[in-house]
């Protein structure tokens, strides 16, 4: 299996650290609004990638954080006059219920940033201690970016042009000995959250949450670590620098960075006010489309989001769940259960899409040539299922619901009862309990729970509720 290293630039074999495990970590989103499509975009791809290999045969440790301290969170709980904890708490459920919505997989673990404030305290001291970060008179704690030899190795920057950037920029009083030199510990300021530390009260950098975080669930070296090309410079730069120089030995071995969902070509971000909600696009389209036009762009593309885009993603999906729906029907319709001897020969044929799907798969994650192999698949099926046996539209049925379901996509629809439908099965229970069958009752009644409707038998007749 390939991947692109944004640490090597190039494509380089995936080796693990341990034999089938993959130890991943995943920068995930900061809470103080709803998440918006751009963000969704990393949630979906490496949640793809970790489909992928759990499909492989590995098992995944998937860590993605939620940033709930920072600057936003804290304005905004000044403006509604609430706590940081209420805002964060309250943004971390609409995300969750919007990766829910996503089919993305929940993390092994979501660390919070507020919750892993000692582990935060221990590097810190780990880096002074060893000469790499040091204390300013106002309780501001740097990391000194010239102390590590490395710096600038993941975004191939050169330490002296930045320096030379830095300092037109530098802010007067401050305490820095350098202007490279970034935050690890911010003293407290009136009215703001705070924890103590041996630096006085304060709250950590943004960049030692995630070095903290993928250290304490993962270890000192892991095997993925991921996120947008925003973060390239200077989060995940400042990660290296922090970890590696804490703990002593290599951070992760492979970097993956997507590139931005865009909108008229430029940055789909909250700062320019060109973006939709998770939430907004939820209400016009399934999900899932979201998530299928997601998937249509290799990820290191940037990908343009347009209403004719999502349109044509929907009718791609639709192609994919109709033939799914047919397979389904002729199964159960199906006379002859056994496979022919030519069905045997199909299917080995039609194997030959997954062998695509997964040559797609293995160069650096092309979900878009995956998707081809799909649409391949579906075409054979709509091509060659008349007069089938049930054997045989099974096994091709068994195979596209695999390969979509290392995309995350479901072919089953939860189809929605309609009220006249209660009714009628309501009616049918009623006539099996007049002629006492009861058995027959029961079975109705357990059906229509697992479509989601509950009965209660009272004096004036049966109610139904959806649960
Ligand atoms: P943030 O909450 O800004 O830290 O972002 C959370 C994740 O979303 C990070 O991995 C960002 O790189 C990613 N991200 C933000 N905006 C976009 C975008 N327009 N396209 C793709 N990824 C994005
Ligand atoms: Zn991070």
């Amino acid at each position: 299996m390939k991947i692109y290293n944004t640490l090597s630039r190039k494509k380089e074999d995936f080796i693990p650290i341990e034999d089938n495990r993959v130890k991943m970590y995943v920068c995930g989103p900061t809470v103080y609004d709803y998440i918006h499509i751009g963000n969704a975009r990393p949630m979906i791809i490496f949640d793809v990638v970790r489909r992928y290999f759990m499909y492989k045969g590995y098992d995944v440790t998937y860590v993605s954080n939620f940033t709930d301290i920072d600057d936003k969170i804290i304005n905004r709980a000044f403006e509604e006059g609430v706590d940081a904890k209420d805002i964060a708490e309250r943004f971390i459920d609409e995300c969750r219920q919007d990766m829910e919505g996503l089919n993305i997989l929940e993390a092994s673990i979501n660390p919070k940033a507020t919750e892993e404030i000692d582990g935060m305290i221990d590097m810190i001291a780990t880096l002074i201690d060893k000469g790499n970060a040091y204390v300013t008179e106002d309780g501001t704690v740097y990391y000194r970016t010239r102390s590590f030899k490395d710096y600038g190795k993941l975004s191939n920057k050169n330490i002296d042009d930045l320096e030379a950037g830095h300092r037109t920029i530098q802010v007067t009083g401050d305490l820095k000995e350098d202007p490279l030199d970034f935050v690890l510990w911010k003293p407290m300021k009136e009215g703001e959250p705070f924890w103590e530390s041996p630096w006085g009260k304060g709250r950590p950098g943004w960049h030692i949450e995630c070095s903290v975080m993928s250290k304490e669930y993962l270890g000192n070296r892991i095997d993925i670590h991921a996120g947008g090309e925003d973060l390239i410079f200077p989060h995940h730069e400042n990660e290296i620098a922090q970890s590696e120089a804490a703990n002593g030995e290599p951070f992760a071995n492979y970097w993956m960075h997507n590139a931005f969902l865009n909108i008229d070509h430029k940055k789909m971000s909250k700062s320019l006010g060109n973006f939709f909600t998770v939430r907004e696009i939820s209400e016009k389209y399934d999900l899932q489309v979201l998530r299928f036009f997601m998937l249509s762009a290799h990820y290191r593309s940037p990908l343009n989001f347009s209403d004719d885009l999502m349109e044509s993603a929907r009718a791609g999906l639709e192609r994919i769940t109709t033939c799914a729906d047919k397979l389904e029907f002729l199964s159960d319709n199906s006379h002859n259960p056994k496979l022919t001897e030519d069905e045997k020969e199909l299917l080995e044929q039609a194997g030959g899409f997954t062998k695509k799907f997964e040559e797609a798969m293995e160069d650096d994650f092309n979900t878009s040539d995956a998707i081809a192999a799909i649409f391949e698949l579906v075409r054979f099926c709509n091509s060659n299922t008349s007069n089938a046996s049930k054997a045989f539209v099974q096994g091709l049925y068994d195979q596209l619901s695999m390969l979509c379901d290392i995309m995350g996509i479901t072919l089953k629809k939860e189809k929605e009862i309609l009220d006249k439908e209660i009714e009628d099965y309501i009616a049918r229970r009623q006539e099996a309990r007049k002629a006492k069958d009861y058995a027959l009752a029961d079975q109705i009644r357990d059906e229509l729970l697992s479509r989601g409707i509950q009965l209660k038998d009272t004096r004036e007749g049966v109610l139904w509720t959806r649960v």
